[in-house]
C-alpha cells in the first residue's frame, strides 16, 4: 500500500500556508498515478492556495512495483557515494518481498527515473551501469546519434561533466537508448547500443566473481559501486 502524511507549507511569496502530500511509500500498482507524478515530478510540486507560486519540496520515499519485482530506497540528494551493501532488512514491513526482489538505493530523482525505466524493461542495472562505465572511460566507443554530426565517435572527456542514462528500449527492441544530460541539466543527445553488446556484458558478468550477486542486500548500484567492484582483485 501507498502510504502519506501531509504537511503544512508556507509560501515563501505570500505566507499562506496549505497542505502538501509526502508520499512515504508508493506502491505503483495501488497507486499507479504516482509513477507518472514521480516521473514528471509533479508529486515535488506545493501549488501555493493564494498566489499560485510553486515550491519544488523534496522528500524521500520507498517505491515498490511488485509486477517487475523491485523496490527502490529513494532519495534526493544526489551527493551520497556510500557504495556499501546493506544486509536485507528484517521487519514485518519487508516480509512480503522474497529474496528474488531487487533492492536498490537510488540517490537523485534522474537516477531514480533510470532505475525504473531499466526495472520495467527486464534489464539488468549492473549491466547499464558497466555500458555506461565503459563508455565513460572509452572503453566502448560511441557515435553521435544524430544531426551532422552522426558517424563521428564521440571522445570519451566529452562525458566530463555529463550523465548518461538509460531512457527506453528502441521500437523493435534491438537497442538500447541512452539520454545524455547536460551539465546544467536538459537532454543535450541520444545514443543507442546494440541489445547484442549488452547480452554479451550480461554474459560475462554471470562468470565475473567480482559481480557474484548477493541478492539479500541493498545496494547503490551506480558509477562508483562498479568502479569498485571492477578493481576487487579477482
Ligand atoms: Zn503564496
Amino acid at each position: 500500500m501507498s502510504q502519506k502524511r501531509t504537511e503544512e507549507i508556507t509560501c515563501p511569496k505570500c505566507g499562506a500556508k496549505g497542505p502538501f502530500t509526502v508520499w512515504d511509500s508508493v506502491n505503483v500498482e495501488d497507486s499507479p498515478s504516482l509513477r507518472g507524478q514521480l516521473m514528471d515530478e509533479s508529486i515535488f510540486v506545493w501549488t501555493c492556495p493564494d498566489c499560485g507560486h510553486t515550491v519544488y519540496v523534496t522528500f524521500s520515499t520507498l517505491y515498490h512495483d511488485s509486477t517487475n519485482q523491485f523496490l527502490l530506497f529513494f532519495d534526493h540528494k544526489t551527493g551520497d557515494k556510500d557504495i556499501e551493501d546493506s544486509p536485507f532488512p528484517d521487519g514485518e514491513a519487508f516480509e512480503q518481498f522474497n529474496k528474488t526482489y531487487r533492492l536498490r538505493f537510488v540517490h537523485g530523482i534522474n537516477n531514480l527515473k533510470e532505475k525504473i525505466f531499466i526495472f520495467e524493461e527486464g534489464l539488468n542495472d549492473i549491466v547499464i551501469e558497466l555500458l555506461k562505465y565503459f563508455i565513460r572511460n572509452g572503453i566502448i566507443a560511441i557515435q553521435q546519434g544524430d544531426g551532422e554530426e552522426k558517424g563521428q565517435p564521440i571522445p570519451g572527456n566529452y562525458f566530463i561533466g555529463r550523465a548518461i542514462y538509460f531512457t527506453q528500449m528502441s521500437a523493435d527492441g534491438e537497442q538500447l537508448i541512452f539520454s545524455i544530460a547536460r551539465p546544467r541539466g536538459g537532454v543535450e543527445s541520444h545514443f543507442a547500443l546494440s541489445m547484442d553488446l549488452y547480452s554479451q556484458c550480461l554474459q560475462k558478468l554471470a562468470l565475473d566473481k567480482r559481480f557474484k550477486e548477493d541478492r539479500n542486500s541493498i545496494k547503490n548500484v551506480c558509477y562508483e559501486w562498479v568502479e569498485a567492484h571492477l578493481k576487487t582483485p579477482v
